[in-house]
């Protein structure tokens, strides 16, 4: 295990001093801007946390800062093309400050075309570096800061596999829920998904070291914790000795504290029954599942190579919702993969009827350079695409608004995440089993992040489920 302030020392002391040449008037200032999954967030906290050990001061006005780095997303085209246009703009910020360094990074800049695009056109980035090289973060930070050239830092996975580092220092951005990545990568290739390209291969961290991580969170105060991974299930199949998942939840399920444990995601082609008995068990875990379905039709989940059938999923839910009946789902869905036929998104639709998910995460299908699906016939047309994902979203809302309005008059204890994204009258809460519950600040006492209230549902929406405060 390699331990990042031994292997950094030296680095955090050379880019400290070379900070107090640059900056001999000022504390420089780092903004992190995030694109993509809570792998990236999770990543973003320890990039941050890296620039803090070096002498940054973190900013929420990318305006004022000295150093900007920007950690983007691959998954779709949307995502790079919005991190692209974010990018342009920092033209203007670096004219301001001659002294502002700006790094881009995260998964688009894992694919050649894209550090190609970022050479050519945005001359005033700095520095690139890949998802293999986030732990070599301060040492390209301390070339950039001592050379005016530009640093393009970008290897593929099969050169460079990436080995990752414990002890990173990290600055988290809430302070009571926190990230916990278990595993790097993936190994599964859906046909559709650029992410085993840009994330290397599985890699499971050891543990011990996860363990310690969460024992250290509880020590500060965390009471909500989630475990992230590309496919959890899969994690510990590359560890000496192999462990499973269920047995690290074991291991957590043991820490002697009260806290909420999640995790993300979970491929359905390897949820097993023995996770969804030790779920049921559980004190800690919560009682939701994301279980990505991404079509209901086995044609397309076949050419989308995902390894499972509609049947199989749906013994899966029923399987789970015998063992635990109160769990909720959530899933992801595609919508217009190559080739994809009216009947067959038509299954899909009659999966969504067969599950009724508590709420959908649906996805315009978008080529992937490098991709199998990418260079298959038949690509459907935009129209289509579009026409698609509408009836897909009106049919999930009305199943939605049922599965909610269920909900109505009973009475949860939820934890207090903070203010409500929309009204800073308004509480957010979560339940036990994952859903947000929003009430009214009125008559409640000041609240924590990580308190826990007790609330009666009082108008369960498809989207939004509001609630009043009980007093015990
Ligand atoms: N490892 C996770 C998924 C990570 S990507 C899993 O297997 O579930 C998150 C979601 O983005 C996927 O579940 C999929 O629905 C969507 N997605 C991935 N690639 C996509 C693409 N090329 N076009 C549209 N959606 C995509
Ligand atoms: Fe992509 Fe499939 Fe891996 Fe998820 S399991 S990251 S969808 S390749």
């Amino acid at each position: 295990m390699i331990n990042f302030l031994e292997k950094n020392s030296n680095i955090i002391n050379s880019v400290n001093q070379k900070l107090k040449l640059v900056f001999p008037d000022k504390a420089p200032l780092v903004y992190v801007e995030t694109y993509g999954c809570q792998q990236n967030e999770a990543d973003s906290e320890k990039l941050l946390g890296m620039a803090c050990s070096v002498g940054y001061t973190p900013t929420d006005d990318k305006q004022l800062a000295d150093l900007i780095l920007v950690n983007t997303c691959a998954v779709r085209e949307h995502a790079e093309l919005k991190a692209l246009s974010n990018t342009g703009q920092l033209k203007h910020i670096k004219e301001k400050n001659p002294r502002l360094l700006i790094g881009v990074c995260g998964c688009m800049v894992q694919q050649e075309h894209r550090t190609g695009d970022i050479k050519h056109r945005y001359p005033y980035v700095d520095f690139v570096f890949g998802t293999n090289k986030i732990f070599d973060f301060l040492s390209i930070l301390l070339k950039a800061l001592s050379s005016d050239k530009r640093l393009f830092c970008v290897e593929s996975f099969e050169d460079n596999p990436g080995e990752f580092q414990e002890n990173v220092p990290v600055v988290r951005a809430h302070s009571n829920k926190a990230w916990v990545s278990i595993m790097y990568g993936c190994n599964n290739f859906c046909s559709y998904c650029v992410v085993p390209y840009v994330r290397g291969r599985e890699r499971s961290r050891c543990p011990n070291a996860i363990l310690s991580e969460i024992r250290e969170l509880l020590n500060s105060g965390y009471r909500d914790i989630t475990l992230l991974g590309q496919n959890v299930n899969s994690y510990g199949k590359d560890l000496e000795p192999q462990l499973s998942f269920v047995e690290l939840l074991k291991m957590i399920e043991e820490i002697p504290v009260d806290f909420v444990l999640r995790f993300m995601t979970s491929n359905p082609k390897d949820a097993t029954h023995e996770l969804f008995d030790f779920i049921s068990q559980s004190r800690k875990l919560e009682h939701h599942f994301h279980l990505p379905l991404q079509s209901g039709s086995d044609r397309i989940l076949a050419l989308m190579n995902r390894k499972y059938n509609r049947e199989a999923f749906f013994e899966l839910c029923d399987y789970a919702r015998r063992v635990i009946p109160d769990i909720t789902f959530t899933t992801d869905i595609i919508v217009g993969f190559p080739g994809e036929t009216e009947e067959d998104f038509c299954d899909t639709l009659s999966a969504l009827e067969r599950i009724r998910f508590d709420s959908v995460f649906s996805f315009i299908y978008s080529k992937r350079v490098g991709t199998r699906a990418a260079e298959m016939d038949e690509q459907i047309d935009e129209e289509t695409k579009k026409d698609r994902m509408g009836r897909l979203l009106a049919l999930q809302q009305s199943i939605s608004a049922s599965r909610n309005s269920e909900l109505n008059g009973k009475v949860f204890e939820v934890m207090i995440e903070g203010d409500s994204k929309n009204d800073p009258n308004v509480w957010a809460g979560r339940c036990h089993d994952g859903k947000l519950i929003h009430f009214s600040k009125a008559n409640t006492p000041k609240f924590s992040p990580g308190d826990v209230a007790t609330v009666r549902v009082t108008d369960a929406q498809a989207y939004t489920i509001y609630g009043e405060y009980i007093k015990d």
